[in-house]
């Protein structure tokens, strides 16, 4: 195996061609954990060697995060940097590329006041509101990519010291992003094609809903008129090919906000803005969740589905095969990033303009909530698949025929 500084680099090196496609004269805007610096500054290298004019990098750091839960006065919490997000959604609106290196503890804010926690996050959501639209909308090429850090490695594998829980997670995201293969660009450009393939079938069938079914779940999900399914390597509307997740194992596409009926059951824990919401049991009527219950995080979920109007209503419907390297790790890793490319998934709140036909191209904000897409401050992916849920679609004649069996591409 390769030492541990050449496999950084190469992804590094992935997440600036692979993930941003990053062109030259591009400027590129990052945002970074402390700890994932050394990883940060090996991106920042090889996209001036893309050919970066400009790359700007925004740290967050979890101690400052938590000073600010120990000593802010009250109102702190209803206080986000909007002027920061409208300054990032000029920079896309210029041009600008987003990468964003995902590592900070998971459960950073757990013993924290919810009550705080959720105050701060709807802020924060709706601040970033302006920042988040060209990367729902696909307007820029954009890219998340994640790096072992010491807290949220330590909850992953809490039995060994700091250092080999450090060193194990680093080994699981360089095998789940391709990197410890002999040649991770071309890997990328072999795994896109498959990616590409599932979702040509899904386009062809035009199912107009999904049937999940297994322990606690039998969820129907309509989808919205004139969707589309997307996954791997996509073109963003400015002309540009990315890979919006290092790694990726899903195909998505856009549920109908309402038709949405029936029970659902998470498989995995939500790690949600430092919070564990565990055993997740939701009832969907209409499209809407009218009942939630959770055994972890019930106060915090509660709150997320009162953020506004549509966060009770999906956003996103993902398949991913159960036996996806990810899955096969066996690891939980109280990551969106990855344990949603274990598992097939839901996502409460905003849906992704990309996914109708011709990439959305041309659809106002009205034509793609005639079509059913949803409109949220939030998106949020959990997990609903394993390998004892089975997907069936349904045609628009009610028939039905196998699409997932056993968490398995039937
Ligand atoms: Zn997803
Ligand atoms: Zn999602």
């Amino acid at each position: 195996m390769t030492d541990f500084s050449t496999r950084l680099d190469k992804l590094a090196e992935v997440a600036v061609k692979v993930g941003l496609g990053l062109t030259p004269g591009q400027e590129l805007v990052m945002t970074s954990p402390t700890d994932a610096l050394p990883l940060a500054r090996l991106i920042t290298a090889h996209a001036y060697k893309a050919g970066a004019s400009l790359v700007t990098t925004i740290l967050s750091d979890d101690a400052m995060t938590l000073a600010r839960f120990a000593h802010a006065p009250d109102d702190s919490f209803d206080k986000a940097a909007g002027w920061l997000y409208e300054g990032m959604a000029k920079a896309y609106n210029a041009g600008a590329a987003r990468l964003a290196i995902s590592g900070a503890n998971p459960m950073l804010l757990s013993s924290q006041d919810p009550e705080k926690v959720s105050r701060a996050n709807k802020a924060q959501s709706a601040a970033y509101k302006p920042a988040m639209m060209p990367i729902v909308n696909f307007d820029i090429n954009w890219s998340i990519v994640s790096a072992a850090t010491p807290d949220w490695a330590q909850l992953m594998f809490p039995d060994i010291s700091a250092e080999k829980a450090v060193t194990r997670l680093w080994d699981a995201i360089f095998a789940a992003s391709r990197i410890d293969t002999p040649d991770p660009i071309a890997a990328w450009a072999a795994h896109n094609a498959e990616l590409h393939a599932r979702m040509g079938f899904l386009n062809g069938k035009r199912f107009s809903a999904l049937r999940f079914t297994g322990p606690g779940t039998d969820l129907t999900v309509g989808l919205a008129d004139d969707h589309e399914w997307c996954g791997g390597s996509g073109t963003a509307n400015n002309g540009i090919t990315c890979n919006a997740n290092i790694p990726t194992e899903e195909v998505f596409t856009t549920p109908h906000k309402l038709r949405v009926d029936g029970f659902v059951r998470s498989t995995k824990p939500l790690s949600y803005n430092g919070t564990l919401i565990t055993d997740i049991a939701v009832k969907f009527d209409g499209g809407r969740i009218v009942e939630a219950s959770a055994t972890k995080g019930l106060d915090v979920l509660n709150k997320v589905l009162d953020s506004d109007e549509g966060a009770r209503r999906l956003g996103e419907v993902a398949l991913v095969p159960h036996g996806s390297p990810i899955s096969a790790s066996g690891l939980l890793f109280y990551n969106t990033l990855y344990d949603e490319n274990a598992s097939s998934h839901i996502a409460l709140g905003q849906a992704y303009s990309k996914c109708f036909r011709d990439g959305g191209k041309g659809l106002s904000p009205d034509d793609l909530a005639a079509r059913g897409a949803n409109n949220s401050i939030i998106h949020i992916d959990w997990m609903i698949g394993s390998g004892e849920v089975d997907v069936d679609g349904v045609n628009a004649d009610g028939s039905t025929e196998a699409v997932m069996r056993k968490g398995e591409w039937a």
